[in-house]
This record gives structure tokens, sequence and C-alpha cells, in this order.
């Protein structure tokens, strides 16, 4: 395909803090660099439905300090298959539609790689999740913004487990990743932290917890990923109670508010220079790459790079920084 006149840009999957901000500095640029630019609603769902609208400097004021999508975002199945995304190339096609910027998880990468090959249609996706999950990029869109929030939680939490002498298992968001579970855990100090990259058996769970009870502690809390392998925190927290009653033992479940709220500075930062860089690759010839930030560079990696490799964020030595810092 040559020339690239009109962009179109989209979120796919779960929302995350900073996609309104990327989405600002995507429109912008591309404007600023002589390209129309549209938007798609609802992700692939919107290219199948024919769900588009031009988009201005001005259908992007006031958005950076939002949370969520003013895109919209949806998972969609129809474009699993190659009839739908034939349909949803023929659609963007006569909207005038040349160049794609996606901003999603690995699952919207793996869309938009699959599309951009069959259909030769320049992509470039940023990564916007809050689960830090993604090969090639130190951090993902909404990932410090969500980390907050949960540490947010867990300050009032511990007001009110303190108070009560309670033992605390939050449940916070992460079914594969453990990042926002080891660093919320950390920085709220948590006297324990269950990941799913990493098994803990109850009972040395329980012994961790009797140390933190002989040393006269008022409370205590564990921070329990949702994808951790014993089962849940309301699961870890029956099995504890059963083998350790010294607390009276409350379970949170922190759930979808952790997806919300006002991007931080960081996310917003991030954002901007992501989204900006995303329009720069397209229009000096790149496709089917993903736009990262590793060491406070901008980066590209070949979505098939950041497909086919697993992300390791998380430093042995914080677990056991965990231990020494619960005494
Ligand atoms: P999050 O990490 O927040 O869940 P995600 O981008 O991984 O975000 P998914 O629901 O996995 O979210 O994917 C978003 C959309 O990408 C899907 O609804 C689907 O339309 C498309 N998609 C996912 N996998 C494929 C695939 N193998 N082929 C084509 N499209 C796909």
């Amino acid at each position: 395909m040559q020339g690239i006149n009109k962009v179109g840009i989209f979120t796919s999957g779960g929302d995350a803090p900073g996609m309104n901000a990327c989405i600002r500095s995507a429109v912008r640029t591309a404007l600023h660099d002589g390209l129309s630019v549209m938007g798609i609603y609802h992700g692939y769902q919107g290219m199948i439905d024919r769900n588009f609208s031009e988009m201005n400097s001005r259908s992007v004021s006031n958005i950076i300090q939002l949370g969520g999508t003013i895109l919209k975002t949806a998972r969609c199945r129809d474009f699993q298959s190659p009839e739908g995304r034939k349909q949803a190339y023929e659609h963007i096609r006569a909207a005038g539609i040349d160049a794609l910027i996606a901003i999603g998880g690995d699952g919207t990468f793996t869309g938009a790689e699959v599309f951009s090959r069959e259909h030769d249609i320049p992509v470039v996706c940023v990564p916007g999740t809050i689960d830090n999950d993604l090969y090639g990029t130190d951090f993902t869109l909404g990932y410090d913004t969500a980390t907050n929030t949960v540490i947010e939680a867990i300050d009032k939490i511990r007001d009110t487990a303190a108070s009560h002498d309670r033992l605390f298992f939050v449940e916070v968001m992460g079914r594969d990743s453990g990042c926002i579970a080891l660093n919320a855990g950390i920085a709220g100090g948590a006297e324990a932290i269950l990941l799913p990259e990493k098994e803990t058996a109850i009972e040395a769970l329980c012994d961790q917890l009797s140390l933190a009870a002989s040393s006269n502690k008022s409370s205590t809390i564990v921070i329990v990923a949702e994808g951790e392998k014993n089962g849940g925190a309301y699961h870890v927290a029956r099995e504890v109670k059963a083998r350790f009653d010294f607390y009276d033992t409350k379970v949170t479940i922190l759930g979808h508010l952790q997806r919300g709220g006002s991007p931080s500075s960081f996310d917003r930062v991030l954002a901007s220079r992501l989204g900006f860089a995303a329009v720069r690759q397209l229009l000096a010839g790149e496709t089917r790459i993903m736009v990262g930030i590793q060491g406070n560079k901008i980066t590209s990696t070949p979505l098939t790079e950041a497909l086919s490799n697993k992300a390791v964020k998380l430093e042995k030595d914080m677990l056991e920084m965990v231990k020494v810092l619960a005494i």
C-alpha cells in the first residue's frame, strides 16, 4: 500500500486509564502531520458495524484526564474469522482509512497482526492494559494508575484492619500477571503477596502470618492476585482461617474499580509519548510493530516478537524483600 492519508484509531480489549490521553496524542500528531483521522468505535466491532466518525483537534479536547476510552471498546468474536476481517477491511477502505493505530492488549495485537498481513494495511499498536503483561515495553498504559488505585485502597483497609486487629485478604486484578499485586503490595506494606507466577503453599503463608502475629502486629494484609494458584482470596482466607485463627479474618475484592479513574501523570506522559510515536512510526513506513518504552526510551518491537515472548517483570529479590520488610 502506497502513502497514508487517513489513519483509523481504535481501542480494544479491556479499557485502561491513559487510553484517552493516547487517543488525543495520536489524533493531534496525525493532524499536525497532515493526515485525516477517523475514530473507530468499539474496537474491531466498529469496523464490522461501520461505526466511524471523523476526528478533529477539538474531538479530543478535555479528555487527557479522563479514565476509560471515548472511542469505547469491545471484544469482537466476528473479527476472529477471515470472513469477519474481510468485511471489516471492506468497510474501513470504503471510509478511506489506509492505516491503523490500535490501543489494547495481546488479543488486540493478535488481531492487528493477522489483519495487517491478510489485507496489506499498515498497523502500529500501543500497549494499553492495566496488567503490564506485554513483552517489549517496561510499562503498559494504565498500569501505574491501577497500581496507585490499589495502594489507596490498601491504605484505607489498613486503617480499619489496625483498629480491629484484623487479617485482610485483598484480591487485586491479574489473571496471569502479578505486577499490580507485587508492586501495590510492596508500596502498601503488605505482609504477604500471592502471585500467579509463583505458587505459595497455605502452610508457608500461615508460617509467615504466625511470625507477623508473634511480633505484636496490630494488622496484617495479604495481597492476592486473582490468578494465584490456590483459588482466589475467599478460598485462601477459608484455608488460613481453618489453620490459624489468631486474627479476625476479612476479604475485600477490589474488582473493576481498579480499571477506572483519572490517569496518573506517569500514564498521561507515557500515553502522549506512545501516541506521538505510533503516528511517526506509521509515517516512517513501519507496520506490524508495537511502540513501547524501555529505560525511558521509546522503542518499537515487531508484533510477532511481542506476542511470542513472555514478559518477565518480577524480580525474585522483591518477594524475598516482602518477607524481610514484614517483620
Ligand atoms: P486485555 O489485555 O485488557 O484483555 P486484549 O487486547 O488482550 O486486552 P482481548 O479480548 O483478548 O483483549 O482481545 C481484543 C479483541 O481482539 C478480541 O475481542 C478480538 O476481536 C481480537 N482478537 C483477539 N484474538 C484474536 C485472533 N486470534 N484473531 C483475530 N482477532 C483477535
